[in-house]
């Protein structure tokens, strides 16, 4: 086996390693899918630079996500969890924020509606810059370079400068999130998720059965709106919606710089977003993703493919949550529609007998990721849809409880995924596949998940 690199040490002191030297064990240990960074004095001014900036996010909006996964690991609550598989700083516009945040919002009223439960949205948004790759290279008609890491990293254009990884992106990457955490909390806070609003959300494709489905639904809570408003009901509740920013906690040097030591509780917390989570290829019990994801305080989630084991799972458990608190551990499965009703069963039971209490999150995108005839990286909205319904069989049958759905998705009219109702072909990908990473859901195939989803947590 190929001896890991181990992270370099960093000279600048980091926030809170006074009070917590562990903050900084992970460089000592193996660590993967890391950025090899050109100049390392850009990276050091980088680095510093991070580490004086304000929080993205509030320690005590941290605790409040944790207490709502906590409901949903009892099986109160639904967690609804989506956005880009890489969010780019290009596609950081106004228009596209709110597309997405909007069908969030749709999908979370499809899915409250159809279920009495409360709905816990997160975006895959404000942060999710980085990615992990199988390969570190990328070969094209003869020519090789570094592979695309997201924006944080290096740049998509196809040229030695663009793939060279400059640390200053990770300056860029805080900016932007920033910039998009201030869009997202102008919206969900500042009138436009009224529920009043819920039939302006909607739009386009109207020959799209989901288009109706959501119209006549939008109907329905129209008139109960209006129905309570007569009865003189306060709507203040209405006005506003909770919204969480999540991304994969994958480029460590970016997530320990933005580490700060709340002042209220002494405790560290990542403020680069309110969940973090270590992704397929950045578990590694004895990795540095998972020792420093285990010093903040945190919720966070661990993504689990087709190769976890029960013992895996358990000792995930004793890293990252010991005191088994709920709401601080989420493992969001992404097993393949071929594998979930096989596999996941025993993860499931093991875990559940050990005492544990973690929430279950299905992610049915990065398990069914296949190549279409013609070239393009995408997934079969049947297989998707197949391990949904495979994750909620499994929970029904061991009496436990499917909490939450991980999904890339978009707001916009792209064509990235085959089938759903209004069936996407490989041939409108020529014309409309934009994602720079894995292929997302559209906003229609959003809807229809979510109506299908509702189905299934309303039949509970
Ligand atoms: C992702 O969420 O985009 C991703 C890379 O997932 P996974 O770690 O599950 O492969
Ligand atoms: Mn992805």
């Amino acid at each position: 086996m190929t001896e890991l690199p181990v992270a370099h040490p960093i000279a600048s002191p980091q926030p809170g390693a006074a009070e917590y030297p562990g903050l900084d064990a992970w460089r000592d240990l193996p660590v993967v899918q890391q950025p090899t960074w050109a100049d390392s004095e850009v990276h050091r001014a980088a680095v510093a630079e991070l580490s004086s900036l304000p929080p993205l996010v509030f320690a005590g909006e941290v605790d409040l996500l944790r207490q709502r996964l906590a409901d949903a690991a009892e099986g109160k609550a639904f967690l609804l969890q989506g956005g880009d598989c890489a969010e780019t700083f290009e596609g950081a516009t106004a228009d596209k924020i709110s597309a997405r945040v909007r069908t969030i919002l749709q999908m979370a009223v499809v899915l409250t509606y159809g279920a009495s439960l409360p709905v816990i949205k997160m975006g895959r948004m404000a942060g999710q810059f980085a990615k992990p790759r199988s390969s570190n290279d990328e070969t094209r008609e003869g020519v090789t370079l570094p592979a695309y890491r997201g924006d944080m990293v290096n740049g998509y254009e196809f040229t030695p400068e663009s793939r060279a990884h400059n640390a200053n992106r990770m300056v860029q990457a805080y900016h932007t999130s920033a910039s998009t955490l201030n869009l997202i909390r102008a919206f969900t806070q500042g009138g436009f998720a009224d529920l009043r609003l819920v039939h302006h959300w909607n739009k386009g494709f109207t020959a799209n059965p989901a288009h109706s489905r959501y119209e006549s639904l939008a109907r329905e809570i129209d008139r109960a709106v209006k129905f309570m408003d007569a009865c003189g009901a306060d709507f203040d509740a209405l006005k506003r919606v909770e919204f969480f920013a999540s991304h994969e906690a994958l480029v460590l040097d970016y997530e320990r710089a933005l580490t700060r030591i709340d002042s209220r509780t002494g405790l560290p917390y990542g403020t680069s977003g309110h969940f973090l989570w270590i992704g397929e290829r950045t578990r590694q019990l004895d990795g540095a993703h998972v020792d420093f994801l285990s010093r903040i305080r945190n919720p966070i989630g661990v993504k689990l493919g087709p190769t976890s084991t029960a013992d895996d799972a358990l000792r995930l458990i004793d890293k990252l949550d010991p005191q088994r608190e709920p709401g601080r551990l989420t493992f969001i499965t992404r097993m393949g529609a071929g594998n979930i009703r096989e596999k996941l069963p025993a993860l499931v039971e093991k875990v559940t007998a050990s005492g544990a209490k973690v929430l279950w999150v299905t992610d049915p995108m990065h398990g069914n990721t296949v190549t279409s005839p013609n070239g393009y990286k995408t997934r079969n909205f049947d297989d998707v849809i197949d391990e949904v319904r495979g994750f909620f069989e499994v929970h029904h049958a061991l009496g436990t409880f499917p909490g939450g759905l991980h999904v890339e998705m978009t707001g916009d009219d792209v064509a990235e995924c085959l089938g759903g109702a209004d069936p996407i072909d490989q041939h409108a990908f020529l014309e409309r596949y934009e994602s720079v990473c894995d292929p997302r859901l559209n906003h229609m195939q959003s809807l229809e998940m979510a109506f299908l989803v509702a189905g299934a947590l309303g039949k509970r």
